[in-house]
């Protein structure tokens, strides 16, 4: 690439002629370092790509990352993750590992992976070209524009497929088929390694947070959840109120029905309360046959109704037990309400159950079956 301005009589050169190689050496040089740098920040921005997926600490925060920050940092138009979930293992963990349910867009759910075997064969690199409507559509879907070139990456796990991620660009000259792959295939490794430990971290989490018997949460996720509500609480200034139920003479289903019985009781009884809540409301199993649920945004006359829903259901319900045993059970409910500011969330949130668990005592008082507001 030197051009070299020797043209004749090698070692005779006139400092003119030495002036302009010496510029014209330092121009490339220029260039090469130029280049070496545009290398290096595009190296160091991958890096820190990678680091970010890599420490994500649930797939809410995985997904997020790709699917926000990795396309920001790419510059990118489109990027979408597709999942094979038979089970809809993933999609639950997803939803749940948000805090809420919050439907992500850009994230696909496939039954199999027929679609994707096809798309990939049985090369497992990154495809990079044009895009083709009936090829691709099926990843981009929530758009009026399309892409004008896009990169699919297969995400393999011990050589299954098990999903895969969309690139797309508005540039034609952005994915070609004859580019190189590298930093593609490194995320293409990579990601699927981070998606099995957040998808373990978070049916961990699942595992230590949920009662087994029931499968709505335990009292050390409502515990943790009650704090974050009641800061969230003052932020935003609408009341937080806070159920407390208690199963009417339960004792006496387990003695006269034995254990296993009452266990399909309280299994059930949760299903019945779960129906009348919101889906962002928090239900826990708080100890033996008692449950617990934070209603945000709700006030008093609000929860009363909740409430009152409930407890007409379980009066209503007649329990499906083995041995065409049917059972008809009654719930007592105490009502709590949290509003103004406070110092100390930790204390608030105990002095709220405090509440709401004396109003259930005076309901028990008060004959069973009934709710009362503290
Ligand atoms: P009250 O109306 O005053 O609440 O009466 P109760 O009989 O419901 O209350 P008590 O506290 O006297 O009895 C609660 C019973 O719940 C005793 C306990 O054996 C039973 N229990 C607690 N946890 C479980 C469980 O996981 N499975 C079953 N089957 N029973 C449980
Ligand atoms: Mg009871
Ligand atoms: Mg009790």
């Amino acid at each position: 690439m030197l051009k070299s301005f020797r043209t004749h009589e090698p070692g005779l050169l006139s400092p003119r002629d030495l002036f302009l190689e010496n510029r014209q050496l330092r121009q490339q040089l220029q260039e090469l370092m130029a280049n070496a740098r545009r290398n290096e920040r595009k190296f160091k921005r991958a890096q820190n790509q990678e680091l970010r997926l890599i420490s994500s600490a649930s797939l809410a925060e995985l997904v997020d990352n790709l699917l926000i920050r990795y396309r920001e940092s790419s510059h990118l138009e489109w990027v979408t993750l597709t999942l094979i979930d038979p089970e809809y293992e993933i999609q639950r963990l997803l939803t749940e590992s948000g805090g809420v349910a919050q439907p992500r867009s850009g994230v696909f759910f496939l039954r199999d992976d027929q679609h994707l075997r096809r798309l990939f064969h049985s090369c497992r690199r990154p495809v990079l070209g044009a895009y083709e409507a009936e090829k691709h559509s099926m990843f981009f879907p929530e758009s009026r524009l399309q892409p004008h070139s896009v990169a699919l990456l297969p995400l393999c796990d011990h050589n299954r497929l098990r999903g895969c991620i969309c690139l797309g660009s508005r540039q034609e000259q952005r994915f070609l088929q004859s580019d190189g792959t590298d930093f593609l295939e490194r995320l293409s490794a990579i990601f699927p390694l981070c998606l099995e430990n957040t998808l373990n971290q978070d049916r961990l989490k699942k595992v230590g947070l949920t009662d087994p018997l029931t499968g709505v949460n335990n009292r050390r996720y409502f515990d943790q959840r009650l704090t974050e509500e009641i800061v969230r609480t003052q932020r935003h200034k609408k009341p937080l109120t806070c159920l407390f139920l208690d199963v009417d003479r339960f004792k006496s289903v387990n003695d006269t029905h034995g254990h296993q019985v009452g266990d399909q009781v309280l299994a059930q009884t949760a299903v019945l309360i779960r129906n009348q809540l919101r889906v962002t409301d928090v239900l826990a199993r708080y100890g033996g046959e008692e449950f617990a649920a934070l209603l945000a945004d709700t006030d008093v006359a609000e929860a009363r109704e909740v409430a009152e829903r409930i407890r007409y259901s379980v009066e209503q319900y007649l329990f499906l037990l083995p041995a065409q045993l049917n059972l008809r059970i009654t719930l007592s409910i105490g009502i709590a309400t949290f509003t103004g500011a406070v110092d100390n969330a930790e204390i608030a949130g105990q002095q709220l159950i405090a509440d709401a668990d004396q109003a259930l005592y005076a309901a028990k008082n008060g004959g069973r079956n009934c709710i009362i507001t503290a």
